[in-house]
């Protein structure tokens, strides 16, 4: 591939990306009170210079204020992947909010208590607590961890991602050592001090790291999902319970994005078994919500700190937030769990990812390129490296920032919006084969464009 065409090319999709979204540039460029000119930092990652401003959203689709439609593939990174808006969540909010009334009140409702057993029969894990994000119930299962073992440390992958949760932000370099991720901002302390890293998909390096027996927790996504999607090779993830097990170590499965597997999510399809699930993001339709499960022993174990005085759990101990929990949140996640999110719902949306696989694997043979496409249930990523990447490392040496740029600008200009993250797509319920199929034509055209062919 010439590279002096890829930028060519881009150059191209950047110009008729501004002249095709004046409504959007002139919001953008309006935007002086906001640090980066965008309400949260990362929006700042869509490419093209500047973000589409949302008009409006429903089903797989969104409408911005230029008046373009796209096939949302990007669903608010999981946060939407039950749909824009799904009719059973917005007439549970509208029950919540306007016909009984009561958003957050410090008071459980009836719903929490229905959205804990649902989990618990996904999950497997019996007891769950409730958070507003997938980071913060990372950060309060850590310390229930750290609190439960008497460790201090925990266990990461290299390039994972688990929220802005301080101990995670850590990678191996090129030369093995364990090292702060680089632009990791403002840390209290060198991450190394509380993480150890390993590789994903060696057991030998977990191994070698638990041997200190320090370890309280090992945290991993079942599949890595945010440097590209890496699978688990086959006993990889059974050796990490065999070794948690041996060392007096715990296993949290953080399923924030791999619930894409299924209504349980890898837990489910793995058959594993967790001592720590941690949930968010896409439970609630779109709501803020999030969830920590955990099994009968290590909340016995809690409760026997809890007793004990050494713990605080109900107060400023570290592990609460406010508006966890409230009456709006739980609602729309049973909502989600009852309505939006089951089993058949499932079963549609990895069929269509199924489809979307194909599609791209067709363009990828048809040309012969050193790329890989893998499938998690729902969820779909190409990257630019063949076979697919088995570590976080191998991922991350595979990115090509540049390509990302070109087929996100192509798409978005022709009606197609992946995530802004490397090349994440994600089907939800209302996802149909033609917005599929739109994705295939797409990125077959933008491919043949760049090879000249
Ligand atoms: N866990 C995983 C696996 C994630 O991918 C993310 C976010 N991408 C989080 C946790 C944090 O989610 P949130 O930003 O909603 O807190």
């Amino acid at each position: 591939m010439s590279r002096d065409r890829l930028h060519r090319l881009t150059a191209a999709e950047r110009e008729r990306y501004a002249a095709s979204h004046p409504a959007s540039r002139a919001l953008f460029d309006q935007a002086s009170h906001l640090i980066g000119r965008v309400p949260m930092t990362w929006m700042s990652k869509w490419s093209g210079g500047f973000p589409l401003y949302l008009d409006t959203a429903v089903a797989a689709t969104v409408t911005d204020v230029d008046g373009h439609r796209y096939a949302d593939f990007a669903l608010g990174d999981t946060g939407a992947m039950a749909g824009h808006s799904a009719p059973p969540v917005t007439a549970a909010i509208n029950r919540r909010a306007i016909e009984r009334g009561g958003l957050t009140a410090m008071l459980p409702t009836e719903d929490a208590e229905w959205v804990a057993a649902e989990l618990a029969r996904r999950f497997g894990l019996p007891l769950w607590s409730f958070s507003l994000s997938a980071t913060d119930a990372n950060r309060w299962a850590i310390r229930v961890a750290r609190l439960v073992t008497g460790r201090s440390k925990i266990l990461v992958f290299s390039y994972c991602y688990h929220g802005s949760v301080d101990e995670t932000f850590v990678i191996l370099d090129d030369d093995g050592a364990a090292r702060s991720r680089p632009g990791n901002v403002g840390p209290a302390l060198d991450p190394t001090s509380t993480t150890r890293v390993a590789h994903f998909n060696d057991l030998e390096s977990v191994r070698a790291e638990l041997e200190h027996g320090d370890v309280a927790v090992i945290v991993t996504e079942p599949a890595l999902t945010n440097i590209g999607i890496v699978l688990p090779e086959p006993g990889f993830l059974d050796g990490l319970r065999r070794l948690a097990d041996q060392h007096g170590t715990l296993l949290l499965i953080d399923e924030t994005h791999t619930l894409s597997a299924g209504p349980g999510g890898m837990t489910a399809t793995e058959r594993l078994r967790p001592d720590i699930v941690v949930l968010g993001k896409s439970i609630g339709g779109g709501v803020a919500c999030g969830a920590y499960g955990l099994t009968e022993a290590v909340a016995a174990r809690l409760g026997e700190h809890t007793r004990a005085g050494a713990a605080d759990i109900e107060d400023v101990g570290g592990v609460g937030g406010t508006l966890a929990g409230n009456a709006l949140s739980t609602a729309a996640m049973r909502a989600t769990l009852s309505e939006v999110l089951t089993e058949q719902a499932f079963d549609t949306m990895s069929g269509l990812a199924a489809r979307y696989t194909a599609g791209v694997q067709a363009t990828i043979d048809r040309h012969g390129l050193p790329w890989s496409v893998s499938r998690l249930g729902a969820r779909a990523e190409y990257r630019f490296a063949s076979p697919a990447p088995r570590t976080g490392n191998d991922s991350a040496a595979a990115a090509d920032p540049d390509l990302d740029e070109y087929l996100h600008l192509y798409l978005a200009n022709r009606g197609v919006l992946l995530t802004p993250f490397h090349n994440v797509a994600l089907m939800c319920p209302a996802t149909e084969a033609a917005d599929v199929d739109l994705h295939t034509g797409l990125f077959a055209d933008a491919v043949a464009d760049l090879l000249g062919r």
